[in-house]
């Protein structure tokens, strides 16, 4: 079994422009982005499953709040 190479590029999401309103989950077709309440009671979104995300960016163009840029993976 291989393991699946990351996506060239992730999203990054921005938690200071995200107002939770969930349309970058809407359009992602894997699934991968969900909205979590952070310990203000804010809602943002946040890429769940690394390894899962495709690089489509669709959810960088869905977000009408500019609060997703797509950027090359950090090594970790
Ligand atoms: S780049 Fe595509 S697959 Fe990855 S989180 Fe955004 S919509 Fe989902
Ligand atoms: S579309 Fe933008 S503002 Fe809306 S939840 Fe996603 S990142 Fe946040």
């Amino acid at each position: 079994m291989t393991s699946r190479r990351p996506a060239p590029r992730l999203p990054g999401i921005d938690p200071g422009r995200c107002t939770g309103c969930g349309r970058c989950v809407a359009a992602c077709e894997p699934r991968v982005l969900s909205l979590v309440t952070g310990a203000d009671w804010r809602k943002g979104a946040v890429l769940h499953d690394r390894a899962g995300c495709t690089g489509c960016s669709l959810c960088a163009l869905r977000c009408p709040f500019d609060a997703i840029e797509m950027r090359r993976p950090a090594w970790d």
